[in-house]
């Protein structure tokens, strides 16, 4: 089959939870260019209707969701909404997340909750309303946005981010044995450091940021656009036979 073949997503529907704004709107413009369909569900319901507008202007359809991933009402709304209005759900992208730095033997209980969530917990309820769609269809593509730090520890207070990215690796690869016989591809991506509103503050202290520079093998922090590829790969046909897998997209920084 010819790679452009391969890699289309024409008639698909894609929904990008967290899609209003960084590495989740950058994303979504990705698999509308690939040809998709997609559903904008984020908390940020005027930036998600500015995304919306954005791909129906490269001729795709598009859907904006109010969406907290934490709510049960929530994620079921969002799921009918979709199911009525494109009447399937292709693709998953478990986006939505949050950071909260504390040192860990100060680290609040009620901050540890949120975190777990919403990163982890918030991706299982999503991945639980779509993939019973999926199961009906048997056919689906899920793709978690984990962490490389959901790989390694760090120094810098973010216990309960680092647990939660490591729990939705693991949760990846548990979907992917319990879903195989749906036919539903259950992947993940592991960032490096990316330059969105999540790190910008982190990354404007230049020693932080020459640190990661020096231990990035490609010698550079990575750009949200450094994920599309990986996106729509996962996404396709292109995939088909792959499932569990996390693709670290960090420069080569876990190699080493
Ligand atoms: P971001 O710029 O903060 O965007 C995250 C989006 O998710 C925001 O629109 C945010 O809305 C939304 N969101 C937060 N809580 C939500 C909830 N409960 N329900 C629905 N939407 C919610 O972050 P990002 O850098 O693009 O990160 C996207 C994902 O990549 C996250 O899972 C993050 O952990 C992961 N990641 C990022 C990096 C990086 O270096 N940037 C590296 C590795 C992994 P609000 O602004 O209202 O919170």
């Amino acid at each position: 089959m010819k790679p452009s073949v391969l890699f289309d997503l024409s008639g698909s529907v894609a929904i990008v939870t967290g899609g209003a704004r960084g590495l989740g709107k950058i994303i979504a413009l990705a698999l509308a260019d690939a040809g998709a369909d997609v559903v904008i569900a984020d908390i940020l319901t005027s930036l998600a209707e500015d995304v919306v507008k954005e791909i129906e202007a490269r001729g795709n359809r598009a859907l904006g969701v109010k969406l907290d991933v934490t709510s049960v009402n929530d994620v079921q709304e969002m799921v009918e909404k979709v199911s009525n209005h494109f009447g399937r759900i292709d693709i998953l992208i478990n986006n939505a997340g949050i950071q909260c730095i504390s040192a860990a033997e100060d680290f609040a209980l009620e901050d540890w909750n949120r975190v777990v969530n919403i990163n982890l917990s918030g991706v299982f309820l999503c991945t639980q309303a779509v993939g019973k769609i999926m199961i009906t269809q048997k056919k689906g593509k899920i793709i978690n946005i984990s962490s490389l730090f959901g790989t390694i520890g760090s120094p810098h207070g973010a216990a309960a981010y680092n647990s939660s990215k490591g729990g939705v690796i693991n949760l990846t690869k548990s979907l992917a044995v319990e879903w195989g016989k749906y036919n539903i591809n259950v992947n993940a991506i592991a960032p490096g450091i990316i330059e969105t509103e999540l790190t910008r503050k982190r990354l404007e202290d230049k020693e932080y940021l020459d640190l990661w520079i020096d231990r990035t093998p490609l010698e550079r922090i990575g750009k949200p656009e450094d994920l599309s590829g990986a996106v729509i790969y996962l996404s396709s046909g292109a995939s088909d036979f792959v499932t569990g897998h996390t693709i670290m997209i960090d420069g080569g920084y876990s190699v080493q």
